[in-house]
């Protein structure tokens, strides 16, 4: 059975780097400019905004 690999646009919140990538992975910017790890988030995933965030209730 073959397996698709599903592919969609990661991107990084710190350096706005994009990246066509595994949805089925989490992945890590891979820019040396970070010192840190940044994990990338899917272009589709909306970038949180704490003030508005709905609580699941
Ligand atoms: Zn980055």
């Amino acid at each position: 059975m073959m397996v698709l690999m599903k592919k969609e646009l990661f991107v990084c919140d710190d350096c706005g780097e994009r990246k066509r990538l595994s949805s089925m992975e989490r992945h890590f910017c891979e820019n040396p400019t970070h010192n840190r790890a940044v994990e990338m988030r899917p272009s589709r995933v909306k970038k949180p905004t704490p003030a508005k965030s709905p609580k699941p209730d």
